[in-house]
């Protein structure tokens, strides 16, 4: 978009006036120390100044480029790099620490207007200097012309990559660790790309926005396909491909997913996405460290200040790791939710997210940990949906690729197989919806299953989605195992609600009664018409009928004459009994379905007792 090329050139000179302002303000409010705030009105003056005369000299004459070229113009900024540009963004990077009185650093001021004035002037010389094609003729169809996308991280100014020339725009006292604080919460990619994932020869870059001169497709990589097992004698043919149906359905990211109930990513991060890091950090001091920390502008979200700058700067050991998936730090800011709390950081899959759909249907859409959010990515079908302002690196990457510091993920191998069991095995299980978080709180202990077990404990978020649920016996119905990303771990049975079952049983004058052996009580369900039948430990339900025996769903008459469906796991299943028990109400009529798999069974139960 054009106004998003002149953004990148001006908004400099824009953020020059507005730290200008701030420092003129602080220092007209004076303090203890006066001799400082006259110092720093006067710096702060002439900042101001400097910012405001760029823009009136650059303002009127892009304006007038714009006027007469259009977007030939633009698009022959675009690609510009004009001198000083970087240093005068790396200088403002973190100016707005300098603006109090007591933090004023004259000589920081000083760098500031002097950058300032060289970009401007640069800039007024490039603009003037450019030779532009005059613009196209309209297409005759009268479409509009496509409008250029939004620009990526990759646009913005490279910052300088030396060591040497980065610690001498930093005053002495803010000098960088010589080591990245949280290099230890990582794994750092050993090498560059190419080392990795070599039994991949070919190359495929998937970058936004698609530039004619990038190297497209060489070799589609493979895909995951969905695996369906033969076993499918319990069920009729065909159940598998409606499940598969089912299945891709359920993986709609709608209105009531976790993604939605916390509004989705954090403007922050969409702001990195678009416009870059400069747009969407500030530097600010870490509480309780000597480290500087590269903060979200729209919430508490943020990494070491000296592992951006890596990333920012291509350095090449801007590379992490994990699940076997490299990345740059930018990527994360990209990812992230809107930090609500302390120590509770989440991020979304914007591949998913872009899609409206998550990969497997027992997937997040939200997640707790970078590394639940890499191992996500890791089973992604490759190549992923394609984002704006998100680059995607795939198998071998050659050594002198430009981007090859200069991307968010690099993905060296095929994708990990889907670690969920078969459609058909999940198809016999029930599904369940999250209706509370189940996390562990920071510094609280860890969650344990009724055994004191702590590492099979799944946890999740309300509004997440849990497949292959089922009631082990030892817990009683109070507590359930069930796979989420791809992890089978245990819950409490009330955190969730039971999907109905995609075939609900019709309910028929089975003769057939079972006493239950937990109690199901789902008046708390959101979905009321379910057909919950709700019931205590130790009733009695009759009419029991299913579509098969061995489905998790059941449906039955309560004594009192209530009649609706519930998982079998709660009857015991040495109760079974021919029982006829009173008769169902007379909207339920004749027999449709007769259990007569059951019926043989007991039948020579009982003639052989
Ligand atoms: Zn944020
Ligand atoms: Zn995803």
């Amino acid at each position: 978009m054009v106004v998003d090329v002149k953004e990148l050139f001006l908004q400099p000179f824009h953020e020059v006036v507005e730290r200008g302002k701030e420092a003129v303000a602080n220092a007209e409010a004076g303090g203890h120390e006066p001799g400082v705030a006259k110092l720093m009105l006067k710096s702060a003056r002439a900042l101001e100044r400097e910012g405001e005369r760029a823009l009136q000299r650059l303002q009127p004459l892009w304006d007038e480029r714009v006027a007469q070229y259009g977007n030939s113009f633009t698009e022959a900024m675009r690609d510009k790099e004009v001198e000083k540009h970087q240093t005068l963004a790396y200088l403002l990077y973190d100016l707005d620490d300098f603006v109090e009185i007591d933090t004023f650093d004259e000589d920081r001021f000083a760098k500031v207007q002097a950058a300032s004035k060289a970009f401007a002037l640069n800039l007024l010389e490039t603009i003037k200097r450019l030779r532009i094609e005059p613009p196209e003729p309209a297409p005759p169809t009268g479409l509009p012309t496509p409008t250029s996308p939004d620009p990526t991280w990759s646009e913005i100014p490279k910052l300088s990559q030396s060591p040497k020339d980065r610690d001498s725009s930093k005053p002495p006292d803010r000098a960088l660790p010589a080591t990245p604080q949280k290099a230890a919460r990582h794994c750092r990619r050993p090498s560059s790309p190419d080392v990795l994932g070599a039994e991949r020869q070919g190359v495929r870059l998937v970058s936004q926005p698609a530039s004619p001169q990038q190297l497209r497709t060489v070799t589609t990589p493979p895909t995951t396909s969905p695996r369906i097992s033969a076993e499918r004698g319990y069920c009729e043919a065909g159940l598998a491909d409606r499940r598969l149906k089912r299945s891709k359905a359920n993986c709609q990211i709608g209105l009531e997913s976790t993604l939605y109930k916390l509004d989705g990513f954090c403007p922050g991060a969409q702001t990195f996405k678009n416009r870059g890091p400069y747009a969407a950090t500030k530097a600010a001091m870490e509480y309780g460290t000597n480290g500087s920390v590269a903060r979200c502008v729209e919430c508490e979200f943020r990494h070491s200040l000296a592992e951006l700058e890596l990333d920012v700067g291509r350095d090449s050991s801007g590379n992490w790791c994990k699940a076997d998936v490299l990345y740059r730090l930018r990527f994360v800011y990209k990812s992230h939710l809107k930090v609500r709390a302390a120590h509770t950081v989440y991020y979304g899959c914007l591949f998913c997210a872009q899609q409206g759909y998550t990969v497997h249907e027992g997937d997040a859409t939200v997640f707790t940990k970078e590394e639940q959010l890499f191992q996500h990515l890791a089973r992604h079908p490759q190549p992923l949906p394609e984002v704006t302002g998100v680059t995607v690196h795939y198998g071998k990457v050659d050594q002198d690729n430009p981007l090859i510091e200069d991307y968010d993920l690099h993905f060296p191998n095929p994708p990990v197989p889907s670690p969920y069991p078969d459609v058909t095995v999940l198809g016999r299980l029930s599904t369940a919806t999250t209706l509370k978080n189940h996390e562990r709180r920071y510094g609280s202990r860890p969650l344990t299953d009724p055994d004191g077990n702590k590492d099979r404990v799944l946890q999740f978020l309300a509004g997440s989605r849990i497949v292959g649920v089922e009631f082990p016996e030892k817990w009683k119905g109070k507590w359930c195992t069930g796979w989420q990303e791809g992890v089978q771990g245990s819950f409490p049975a009330n955190l969730v609600a039971l999907e109905p079952p995609e075939r609900a049983p019709e309910m028929s004058n089975s003769g057939v009664a079972a006493t239950t052996r937990w109690a199901w009580d789902k008046r708390d369900f959101k979905d009321q018409n379910a057909g919950w039948l709700s019931f205590g430990s130790n009733e009695t339900i009759f009419h029991i009928s299913w579509v098969h025996q061995s489905d998790w769903c059941w449906a039955g008459m309560s004594k009192k004459g209530k009649v609706g469906i519930f998982p079998r796991s709660h009857i015991d299943p040495n109760s079974m009994r021919q029982e006829p028990g009173p008769s169902l109400p007379s909207s339920y009529g004749m027999p449709k379905t007769s259990p007569s798999g059951l019926m043989r069974k007991l039948t020579v139960n009982s003639s052989g007792s």
